[in-house]
């Protein structure tokens, strides 16, 4: 088995979070808490995020943030803007609510300000992946922009597999990042009911590393490796340690090429 290291590839990192300063440590930590984990950093602001994956040389970072309320939406996006002004190698998705009053004049907005995507969270929004709130903003989107999306979660339903399956019927446009391997800590269900096709692709980010080598081969395979993208889920994890995981894998060069930056630029149009 050839052995990798990080700077053997262009890397694009597919899901990274970014919080204002003021906010940024009191937002990571509510994020170790709601999922019972250590965070790797305690502060998720830009300046952080941008040492982490200089460790492995990341080339651009797909940067998001979620609102867990309506009002929270236009500050959000305000900020992810500025930081990716700031910092053009960040690729910048915005957040959305279901309850938000004006969902397409903020999608509009977003798009005029070059955003890449949006990013949504439904069990921190607690807003199901298949109710009409979320229906309302696949709506404004369908066709425009793709959609990241949380998946899975062993406490909750508002992020199952069967109902990405339902929205991926009903929005047949809709292109859709579907996080953690399709479903954190919900994998069999996710091996059973989703798998790769033109619309969909799968990030790596709080998956592989929690799961057996063996279990994180199959699934890239049973997507298919065409529809796998690198990411960390920072500030959750390290950048170098999620590359050296995949790393680990045993794929090949070309393989590795795809998942680590080129079906992320053929996804969202880099
Ligand atoms: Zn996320």
């Amino acid at each position: 088995m050839e052995q990798f290291s990080p700077k053997d590839f262009e890397i694009i990192d597919m899901h990274a979070h970014i919080f204002p300063h003021k906010i940024s440590e009191k937002a990571t930590l509510s994020i170790g808490k709601f999922y019972d984990i250590n965070m790797h950093y305690s502060i998720g602001e830009s300046e952080r995020l941008l040492e982490a994956e200089a460790q492995i040389g990341t080339k651009r970072m797909l940067v998001c943030s979620v609102a867990t309320t309506p009002h929270q939406v236009v500050s959000i996006n305000d900020f992810i803007h500025e930081e990716s002004t700031k910092h053009p190698e960040m690729i910048p998705f915005a957040a959305m609510h279901g309850d938000f009053p004006d969902i397409a004049g903020e999608i509009d907005r977003v798009i005029g300000m070059g955003f890449k995507g949006v990013k949504l969270h439904s069990d921190f929004q607690r807003t199901p992946l298949d109710s009409p709130a979320s229906y309302r903003i696949y709506e404004a989107i369908e066709g425009r922009l793709p959609v990241l999306v949380h998946m899975g979660d062993y406490r909750h339903d508002y992020s199952h597999p069967t109902m990405l399956v339902k929205v991926m019927r009903d929005f047949p446009k809709l292109k859709v990042l579907a996080s953690h391997l399709g479903g954190f800590a919900a994998w069999d269900e996710a091996e059973t009911v989703l798998e790769g096709s033109d619309n969909i692709r799968f990030d790596t980010s709080s998956a592989i590393g929690l799961m057996s080598p063996e279990r994180a081969v199959r699934l890239i395979r049973h997507y298919g490796v065409d529809h796998c993208l690198f990411g960390t889920d920072f500030p959750m994890w390290d950048p170098k340690k999620e590359a050296k995981t995949l790393l680990s894998l045993g794929f090949s060069r070309e393989e590795y090429k795809m998942m680590f930056s080129e079906n992320a630029k053929a996804f969202i149009g880099l």
